[in-house]
């Protein structure tokens, strides 16, 4: 039996020359949590050429949604930036992960850090009724290097306080920060250095970092991540996997070559 299955795309919206969302029709079979990648790709030559991919749709939407970079001589995305509605993608039958709530310990404030595709695992995590049962409040801190890079957040903003399944959750409970590095905007600078500076906080008008009572969930650069473990673990965080739940969880949004 193969150990994938195919997928036809819905849709394509290119957000820039750098950044893409599709959507494919989602099988049945197909089960996930909030927070997974599996791995998904193209046959090139009658052969699968596949990569990970966090899944940004709820694990209960019928389709499936997936947010990507294009990389100009990337193997997989140079051909991936190209597909149209209809084509067909592979889609692996195991999606997997860190960035699951059940990894994290009890608290009160989620914090999830995200930069560039690293947004992709949070959309789902946002969507799901758990996430709001789990914290009272729930923050989305995304990280890119120019305005037009913040996918989804027309969305975050206008579209998550009215869903219908977390609408009324997401209103009291969910707080969304974006920010951007090489452009004037209203928030400016890079995770790290808000998290370290206190700005984040002050600018969310909310009490640093505390070890006893929030839990934070990363997805971004191996640099990113690198620092920001550092930085938890200075302030008494544990790390969580999937044996064992811990204050903070990362995943990569992309492997360094
Ligand atoms: C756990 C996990 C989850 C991932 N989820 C996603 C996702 O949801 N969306 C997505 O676009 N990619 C994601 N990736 C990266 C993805 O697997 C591929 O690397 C990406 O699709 C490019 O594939 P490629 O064959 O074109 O180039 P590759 O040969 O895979 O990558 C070439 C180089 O491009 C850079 N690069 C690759 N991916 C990214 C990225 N996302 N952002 C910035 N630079 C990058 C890196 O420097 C990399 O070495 C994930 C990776 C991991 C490990």
């Amino acid at each position: 039996m193969s150990a994938f299955l195919e997928e036809k795309v819905l849709s394509v919206h290119h957000w820039t020359d750098r950044l893409f969302t599709f959507k494919t029709t989602r099988d049945t079979s197909l089960r996930f949590s909030n927070g997974h990648f599996t791995m998904i790709g193209l046959r090139v030559n009658d052969k699968p050429l596949l990569r990970a991919y966090s899944i940004v749709s709820a694990n209960y939407e019928e389709h499936l949604e997936f947010l990507s970079i294009k990389v100009p001589d990337g193997p997989l995305t140079a051909r991936l930036q190209h597909i149209q509605v209809g084509d067909t993608i592979i889609v692996g039958k195991k999606p997997t992960g860190t960035l699951l709530i059940d990894y994290l310990l009890p608290g009160k404030r989620l914090f999830m850090l995200a930069t560039g595709t690293g947004l992709a695992p949070f959309m789902s995590i946002v969507h799901d009724p758990a996430t709001y049962e789990k914290f009272e409040q729930v923050i989305l801190v995304h990280g890119v290097r120019q305005k037009d890079e913040l996918a989804y957040h027309d969305l975050l903003v206008e579209h998550l306080p009215s869903h219908e399944l977390v609408g009324d959750m997401a209103q009291s409970q969910f707080r969304y920060y974006p920010t951007v590095t090489r452009e004037t905007y209203r928030n400016m600078g890079r995770v790290t250095d808000l998290i370290e500076s206190g700005k984040l906080f002050a600018d969310l008008g909310m009490p640093p970092l505390d070890a006893a009572h929030d839990r934070v969930m990363i997805c971004g650069s191996p640099g990113m991540l690198r620092d920001l473990k550092q930085m938890l673990e200075a302030r008494s965080f544990k790390e969580g996997n999937t044996s064992k739940p811990g204050d903070f969880v990362i995943e990569r949004a992309f492997a360094e070559q």
